[in-house]
């Protein structure tokens, strides 16, 4: 099924890879595993002691579930399955404090996690600015989701393209370089007397080239079975390439439990 993956471009928050003879249902399923079934930490629930900003509760509440917590995932139960029976306690929740009083603004560190060596919280998200004397006191509990519960809980963003293969037929090519002029992302170049696709990862298979060409001695497509697979990380709890292979255990997990209700 699998038979290649060969890196393109890989850095702490992004992974651009192809993977090579694989069917299209496969690569969708793990796309959509990335992006809707990856748990993450957000905060879920917050206790209001004052409040006297410009802004609702619900607001700031808002604001602070979209901050990415960092934790080490593997270290929480979901609260609706952990021993508490979803009362929340210390192996299912994080628990937090923040007290802040204006001429201020209020910086996601200023959020401070109560003795959890499991999570850090990112510095200089702005959340709000708080007027002479305005006060904000709260208490916030962050719990284990996933992203096809609430996008605050979204691991990663994946998307994938099909390869991109041109074929030029050099007996009608008169190298006028009309198609290396004509395209809009400027991927192909002319090497030792042949056009050739420089950038694979930038073409996006809009075939400018092909109609540009005056002897249509050009044929740009797309592989179907040869696919660019792309990776952004939004929650750094995780590196990209965790967050592909931990898609594929969650897939695996799935098609196990569906082979035991049917056997
Ligand atoms: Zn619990």
């Amino acid at each position: 099924m699998l038979d290649n993956i060969k890196i393109l471009e890989k850095s702490n928050d992004h992974l651009i890879f192809i993977l090579d003879n694989i069917d299209l249902y496969i690569a969708n399923s793990i796309r959509r595993a990335i992006i809707a079934e990856i748990p993450t930490l957000a905060i879920e629930d917050v206790i209001f002691y004052e409040n006297s900003s410009s802004i609702h509760d619900e607001f700031i509440a808002l604001r602070l579930g979209l901050i990415p917590l960092i934790a080490k995932i593997d270290e929480f139960n979901f609260r609706d399955k952990c021993e508490c029976n979803g009362k929340g306690c210390k192996s299912c929740t994080a628990y937090f404090k923040l007290e802040a009083e204006g001429p201020k603004t209020v910086y996601s560190h200023d959020l401070k996690v109560i003795e959890d060596d499991r999570v850090i919280v990112p510095k200089n998200i702005p959340i709000i600015k708080l007027g002479r004397k305005q006060r904000l006191v709260l208490e916030a509990e962050a719990i284990l989701g996933r992203g096809k519960d609430h996008a605050k809980w979204q691991a990663g963003i994946a998307a994938y393209k099909y390869y991109p293969e041109i074929r030029i037929n050099y007996e009608r090519c008169t190298l006028c370089k009309n198609c290396i002029e004509e395209c809009p992302r400027k991927v192909l170049k002319l090497e030792d007397d042949k056009i050739v696709l420089k950038d694979v990862i930038r073409c996006n298979l809009c075939k400018a080239c092909e109609e540009a060409c005056p002897e249509e001695a050009l044929n740009l497509n797309g592989n179907e079975k040869k696919l660019i697979f792309k990776i952004e990380v939004i929650n750094k709890s995780y590196k990209p390439e965790e967050l592909f292979i931990k898609a594929c255990e969650i897939l695996k997990e799935k098609a196990q439990e569906l082979k035991k209700k049917l056997y």
